[in-house]
């Protein structure tokens, strides 16, 4: 847990946001500047800066991350696609320091950026 990370705060119930899943690897809860009408952040609860802190004893967790990611979208029945995310480092526009993966969907979303 690092003190000052938004989502650090979020993922320990410090604090509150109102949570699809939670279970001991992650949490996921809604974007608070939602992009999509499905726009949910999935996010570790152990603290990583992003996807270049990952190595290899980290692929279960990922392997896990895109696993709910999917879940959700089943259970929203995003039956014409969605995109998951990974936004890493200041060129991809990263602005929360804690790895996170975007799930987005529900309209048509347009090439990549
Ligand atoms: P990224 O650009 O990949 O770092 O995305 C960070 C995302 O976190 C943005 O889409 C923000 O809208 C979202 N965000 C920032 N603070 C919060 C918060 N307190 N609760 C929910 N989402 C947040
Ligand atoms: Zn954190």
């Amino acid at each position: 847990m690092e003190p000052d990370c938004v989502f650090c705060k979020i993922a320990s119930g410090a604090l509150s946001a109102p949570k699809f899943h939670e279970d001991e690897w992650c949490v996921a809860f809604p974007d608070i500047e939602p992009k999509a009408p499905t726009h949910v952040l999935i996010v570790p609860k152990e603290h990583r800066a992003s996807t270049a802190e990952i190595d290899a004893a980290s692929e279960p967790l990922v392997g896990h991350l895109v696993a709910v990611a999917a879940a959700l979208a089943r259970e929203r029945g995003l039956n014409h696609g969605y995109r998951l995310v990974l936004n890493t480092g200041a060129d991809a526009g990263q602005t929360v320091p804690h790895l996170h993966l975007h799930l987005l969907g529900g309209r048509p979303l347009g090439d990549m950026g």
